[in-house]
């Protein structure tokens, strides 16, 4: 009798994920509505973060037309504090057309998907084969890690890369989409994981070249990261006698595009001292410095508190009842001590 076949790179993976994974909420479902929310929610942001944030969207909008027809304020007030504010914006946006131009029906084909406002290749990759089954090369942080060193990719790698891609695909050839694309990145998030893989105990490692060379560290190979330019600036935390907040809305395009800031004096690259803004007040004691880092710059904010004697209403907000925020302000308050 011929000795029996080798376990494909596949079945292992597969068997190995429907014997047990992580119970998140996202990959219980089949509905593109909910698939797509919570890798929108996931860009740039850890699970463990995006689970409360997720379960309030679904309860307050449990359905693609809930979150269409909502006003934008509503969407940024309940994705405080995730960051990446743009996302919101393209996310009520998305849904909105989902609504208007497919009848309320995500599409099913990756083509389609990738016309939706923020709907990258990794997400229609995602829905695609999450919700209709269909075959696609879902590449994530996740999944670019475990294919770079089960077949050893000797080149700096993007999930975009074609030699990535044509990896990625070879071993996803003929799987069944949902489980296989939900099983690599499992694999990737638990047990291939970026300074620690845990490769005796790994499903596959019978497959794994990086493993095979006793160096599943060095893969995938690193990119050069370029180091973040700094910007500085001077922000005013002003309150009327009763303790109400000065607060403004930025711009509805750019960078934290609809949300409420305190006035500041905008971000320089330049360390040097900022002068007042003319129309406040002097300022009656300093709030400390803070720093925050987005995508493309990190920025450095001394904080000043200082009195205002009239807050015009339409700015004049009750430290209990905030408009959306982002992250950077919450960090400004906090170093004024106001929440
Ligand atoms: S054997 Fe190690 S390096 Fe290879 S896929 Fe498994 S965990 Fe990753």
């Amino acid at each position: 009798m011929p000795p029996a076949a080798k376990p494909s790179f596949q079945e292992l993976l597969v068997r190995w994920y429907q014997q047990g994974h992580r119970p998140l909420p996202w990959r219980e479902t089949a509905d593109p509505y909910r698939l797509w929310l919570a890798e929108i929610m996931l860009q740039q942001t850890t699970v463990a973060a995006v689970l409360p944030y997720y379960a309030r969207f679904l309860a307050k909008f449990p359905t693609v037309q809930a979150l269409a027809a909502a006003p934008l304020n509503e969407i940024l007030h309940l994705w405080q504090g995730l960051g990446y504010y743009r996302r919101a914006h393209l996310l009520h946006r998305c849904a909105q057309q989902v609504v208007h131009h497919y009848q309320g029906e995500f599409p099913r084909t990756e083509a389609a998907l990738l016309q939706l406002p923020g709907v990258g290749p990794y997400t229609a990759a995602v829905v695609a084969a999450c919700a209709y089954e269909t075959p696609t090369t879902v590449v994530d942080g996740n999944v670019l890690r475990v294919v770079a060193r089960v077949r050893a990719l000797p080149q700096a790698l993007v999930p975009t890369s074609p030699s990535l891609r044509t990896a990625a695909a070879s071993l996803a050839d003929g799987a069944p989409p949902r489980l296989y694309a939900n099983a690599i990145m499992e694999l990737g998030a638990t047990v291939c994981t970026p300074t620690t893989p845990q490769c005796a105990s790994c499903p596959v490692n019978g497959w794994c070249q990086a493993f095979a060379q006793g160096t599943p560290t060095a893969y995938p190979i690193k990119l050069a990261k370029a180091k973040l330019p700094e910007k500085y600036g001077v922000a005013y935390v002003l309150k009327d006698s009763k303790g109400h907040l000065y607060l403004r809305q930025r711009p509805s395009t750019g960078l934290l595009a609809g949300l409420w800031e305190v006035p500041h004096t905008g971000w320089e690259v330049t360390k040097t001292p900022a002068q007042a803004i003319p129309e406040f007040p002097e300022v009656l004691r300093e709030g400390g410095t803070i720093q925050h880092t987005f995508t493309h710059f990190k920025l450095t904010l001394e904080v000043r508190v200082g009195e205002l004697g009239n807050i015009p209403a339409a700015q004049r907000f009750s430290p209990i009842a905030l408009p959306p925020l982002p992250t950077l302000m919450h960090k400004v308050l906090r170093a004024a001590e106001v929440i």
